[in-house]
């Protein structure tokens, strides 16, 4: 699910400044396959350019965060973690012993959902669905 999206193409979309450090950041969000939070960033940004402190890297997130062009989860551990926006629409299954985070997507469950807000008299537009689970092949 994780294609290649050009984050630094989205900045110059919504009109946001691009700097150096900002496109080194924005290239590491367009590559990373996983949804890492902003130590995960750091240290990959870093790789690439050493002058890039944590503090550009959470700055340049919100930033990206607040223009739409990343989406922010929390998967229970009180971390923030982002990936792009534009991703196809995705769920998310946890696995709590290890934190790895497994995509999905099941058209039953987005019809069910679809179908409950309008019970409830609403027009779906937009919803997150998370699941945490134990992994049963390890359970022994
Ligand atoms: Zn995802």
């Amino acid at each position: 699910m994780h294609r290649k999206i050009d984050i630094e193409a989205l900045c110059a979309e919504k009109g946001l400044r691009i700097t150096e450090q900002r496109r080194v950041i924005a290239k590491v969000l367009s590559e990373a396959q996983d949804h890492p939070d902003v130590e995960a960033l750091h240290e990959r940004a870093a790789e690439i350019d050493p002058g890039i402190s944590i503090a550009t890297v959470y700055r340049t997130v919100r930033l990206f965060e607040e223009a739409g062009i990343l989406e922010r989860h929390e998967f229970g551990d009180g971390r923030s973690r982002y990936e792009a926006a534009a991703e196809e629409h995705h769920d998310h299954l946890i696995d709590v012993e290890t934190g790895k985070v497994i995509e999905f997507t099941d058209p039953e469950l987005e019809e069910l959902q679809r179908k409950i807000a309008e019970k409830l008299g609403f027009r779906l537009v937009d919803h997150r669905m998370e699941l945490y689970g134990v992994d049963l092949s390890r359970e022994g």
